[in-house]
């Protein structure tokens, strides 16, 4: 019986030590929330604090982001209207005669005209101005020497480009031409000398016959002419 108290005895203060030991446990735990809710609450406290902060900001920014537009948007309107007030014209091409002697045989490409040297009737593409041996042959128009050669009907012959598609070419020169393929030359400029090297207009004595094209086609060089 003794024992079995001795040993009731035992529980019942191991009982109050498991007691005892579970109440410390509450408390520290109680403790140890308490302290992490303090610790929460501080740095809550220190967010809502800087959204404070960066709002206050972000209200001070937006009025002056709202007048920076208004202020820059005038420009875009301004800078068509000056481009506008400044229109690049483009010049006509200026044009004369390479000769001022008479015209002794008109153009005629549309009917067939009877030509003395080679008894037949044929077209003719240009405008033959007679002149003393070694007057003077004008470029027509500024632009540049596109080849000089010797041709089997027309004789010593110049061709010169000039802007816009327009072609001019100089026939029945003598053979002592001042210029070469690639050189510009400009209106009035000498570019070679009356002749008589055309075979199939000897009849017509020295002259020089005077072809024009615009776009690779025949043009009445008096309409070239004409232009300027
Ligand atoms: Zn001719």
């Amino acid at each position: 019986m003794s024992d079995n108290k001795r040993n009731g005895s035992a529980a019942g203060k191991g009982y109050y030590i498991a007691l005892i030991l579970c109440a410390a446990a509450i408390g520290i735990t109680s403790y140890v929330y308490y302290r992490n809710d303090k610790a929460q609450e501080k740095v809550s406290i220190q967010e809502t604090q800087e959204e404070l902060v960066a709002g206050t900001m972000a209200a001070e920014d937006v009025p002056v982001l709202a007048t920076q537009p208004q202020k820059t948007k005038p420009a875009p309107t301004q800078a068509p209207a000056a481009a506008t007030t400044a229109p690049t014209e483009k010049q006509p091409l200026k044009t004369a005669a390479p000769v001022s002697g008479e015209a002794i045989t008109g153009f005629s490409m549309e009917a067939l005209s009877y030509n003395q040297t080679t008894r037949d009737w044929r077209v003719h593409n240009g405008v033959d101005y007679a002149a003393e041996p070694g007057t003077a042959v004008c470029a027509a128009a500024d632009g540049k020497v596109y080849t000089v050669y010797e041709d089997d009907a027309m004789g010593c012959t110049v061709v010169i480009r000039h802007t816009d598609g327009y072609t001019t070419k100089y026939s029945s020169l003598s053979a002592d031409v001042p210029v070469k393929a690639g050189d510009t030359v400009t209106m009035g400029q000498t570019i070679g000398y009356a002749g008589d090297t055309a075979i199939v207009e000897t009849t017509l004595g020295t002259h020089v016959h005077f072809s024009v094209t615009a776009q690779d086609e025949p043009m009445d060089p008096l309409e070239f002419l004409a232009l300027g």
